[in-house]
């Protein structure tokens, strides 16, 4: 199975070097089986892939020599995480799949060809990441199982990962405290703000 998909700028991607598990492992079954009970018909086939990481991450990309969506998680995320925190987790790569967020990528490339501080492209980055969390619940998932999972995720990341990371995704903590906020607020009936509209169509093209 491939698992090099397109590098760049995101150092997250699986390094092609990783081994993806086999399909009789007990890890690829429990990810296979948050997956599957994540409501996400709208989008079309998506395919989990495994692949042995002691660094616990998840990320969307393609599978199925780039035919279909998929998400990559780590070996180490897996494990990590309970059932209902993988379905979260796993429920926020199937809102960037959705929202093909490979636009995120090709919209700093754009803001750095054409001048614009690369600085404004990661701060819609970071939003990008709120927007994921919040609407996990779309497809079933549980922002307090979200907020669990996200304690598991590292603080301590080798340094060039760290960095990347640090730049394009808002802190942990202002994401717990966001989950939180939004879920006070549903608690009272207060709405912050429109879910997103349902993509019409997913573009053919790298979402990573
Ligand atoms: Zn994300």
């Amino acid at each position: 199975m491939e698992v090099a998909i397109r590098t760049g700028m995101h150092r997250l991607t699986p390094d092609p070097t990783l081994g993806v598990v086999a399909d009789d492992d007990s890890r690829l079954h429990k990810a296979k089986l948050a997956l599957f009970e994540l409501s996400a018909s709208g989008i079309g086939p998506v395919e989990v892939v495994v692949y042995e990481s002691s660094i616990p991450e998840c990320k969307p990309g393609y599978g199925g020599g780039r035919t279909m969506h998929a998400i990559f998680a780590s070996t180490a995320l897996v494990e990590g995480l309970a059932h209902d925190e993988l379905k979260a987790m796993l429920a926020h790569q199937l809102v960037h799949i959705e929202r093909g967020q490979g636009i995120n990528d090709r919209l700093n490339e754009a803001l750095a060809s054409g001048g614009i501080r690369r600085t404004a492209g990661l701060a819609v980055s970071r939003h990008l990441e709120h927007v994921a969390d919040r609407d996990i619940q779309r497809f079933g998932a549980d922002p307090s199982a979200l907020a669990a999972a996200l304690k598991h995720l590292p603080r301590d990341r080798p340094d060039s990962l760290r960095e990347h990371f640090a730049k394009t995704h808002p802190s942990t903590s202002a994401r717990e405290r966001r989950i939180k906020i939004r879920s006070v607020a549903r608690q009272v009936g207060l709405r912050l703000a429109r879910p997103i509209q349902k993509a019409s169509t997913l573009k053919g093209r790298a979402i990573d």
